[in-house]
């Protein structure tokens, strides 16, 4: 019964009531890329939080299918309006103030994930955007460099932020911080799952926060290439834990792998075939109990994979949650734009919990720091 939502903390053993909030969710549709440039667009945004599909059907007729969201962002949408419209700053600021933050990209492969969340991949000669709108030389940081400016730009002059990065893939957690890494478990102590032996490295500044999305990037692309991993297969997270003053928050930011459905082929790996689907399945699932909001009793999922394990508390959780749903206008893509909705509109009747931690504010605050103490002895110990 742990595990059900949303959860309500307790202060000296009497009942406090939280304030809940809904999981928020944006769509971003990114603009026809140069391969695309014969395709018509499916996807329209008619307004601030609204969008429209059109699906052709069978005798030439078109159905149309209309989307409320909390924003839709259209294919000109710059990395920097992105940024603004997300509220990403008021979620920083509570970041700041003690709250778990968690971002993250949900979407097809090749539908703006990664763009949007680690930005526009430097090797990406593929990418010139069809409509006008984009300057990908001059505003190619995604979310997290933008993120990570802020933060330091707002924050007293104490703040300090300690970054780890890593996929989960297949099932197995990889430091992409540590080149030769080899696959971590995870491990569940008193403050929720985590991986011993994952680095985490301290930050002083933007320059240095960025690069190690440098290097995390890089090492992504070997694994990919050597060891034959494909990117669009793995889990990305950045981790980035604060501490500002007597704040202690933390800000995930999440590039899922392509949520399409694996066809299996031949050469395809049937053991990664079969993982992949079991985080985003597991996800799938997690989603859906948690969006049912009738039965609180239903038992939520979270222990089925590595990745729910991870995000279980930015879904239904004590974090405050931002999901960009990603997908491409293209025609041809339509039905996986309309997965990625259906999924959107569901992770919308999420409802958290969050709450902010503080060291030396209460004596609850400083129960919980002495929790993450003994999680710390405990990660070191392993
Ligand atoms: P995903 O991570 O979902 O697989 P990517 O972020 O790699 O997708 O994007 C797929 C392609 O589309 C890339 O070539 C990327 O540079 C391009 N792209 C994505 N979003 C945008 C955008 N908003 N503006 C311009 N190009 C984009
Ligand atoms: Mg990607």
């Amino acid at each position: 019964t742990k595990e059900k939502p949303p959860p309500v903390p307790k202060r000296g053993g009497k009942r406090m009531s939280f304030a809940t909030e809904r999981v928020r969710v944006a769509v971003r549709i990114r603009p026809l890329v140069a391969h695309e440039a014969d395709q018509v667009p499916s996807v329209r945004c008619i307004d601030r939080g609204a969008l429209e599909v059109t699906t052709p059907s069978a005798g030439g007729v078109s159905t149309i299918k209309k989307y409320d969201f909390d924003l839709c962002l259209g294919p000109s949408s710059t990395e920097d309006s992105v940024f603004e419209a997300l509220g990403a700053k008021a979620l920083l600021d509570r970041a700041l103030r003690g709250i778990k933050a968690t971002v993250f990209a949900y979407g097809a492969t090749g539908s703006g994930k990664t763009h949007t969340i680690l930005g526009h991949e430097r090797e990406d000669f593929e990418s010139l955007p069809v409509s006008p709108g984009t300057d990908l030389i001059n505003d190619r940081d995604g979310l997290v460099a933008r993120a990570v400016k802020y933060l330091y730009q707002t924050a007293d002059s104490d703040l300090q932020i300690r970054a780890s990065f890593f996929e989960v893939y297949c099932e197995s957690i990889y430091d992409l911080l540590e080149p030769n890494a080899t696959a971590l478990p995870l491990r569940e102590g008193q403050g929720g799952f985590f991986a011993p032996g994952l680095s985490e490295l301290d930050c002083h500044s933007s320059d240095d926060v960025e690069a190690i999305l440098r290097e995390g990037r890089r090492s992504r692309r070997k694994a990919s290439h050597k060891l034959n991993r494909d990117s669009s297969r793995s889990h990305a997270l950045l981790v980035l834990r604060l501490s500002h003053g007597a704040a202690r928050g933390r800000v995930t930011f999440v590039d899922l792998a392509g949520n399409e459905r694996l066809k299996r082929s031949k050469d395809s790996d049937p053991r990664e075939t079969g993982a992949i689907n079991r985080s985003l399945q597991a996800l799938g699932k997690v989603i859906s109990i948690l969006s049912r909001k009738e039965d609180q009793t239903e038992h939520v999922p979270y222990r089925d994979s590595t990745l729910t394990k991870l995000l279980m508390d930015s879904l239904g959780g004590d974090a405050a949650t931002l999901m960009v749903a990603c997908a491409s206008p293209a025609a041809a893509h339509v039905d996986e734009t309309l997965c990625t909705l259906g999924y959107a509109r569901r992770a919308r009747g999420i409802v958290n919990a969050p709450f902010a931690t503080l060291v030396g504010a209460d004596t609850n605050a400083e129960r919980r720091q002495q929790e993450r103490d003994r999680n710390e002895i405990e990660r070191l110990r392993d």
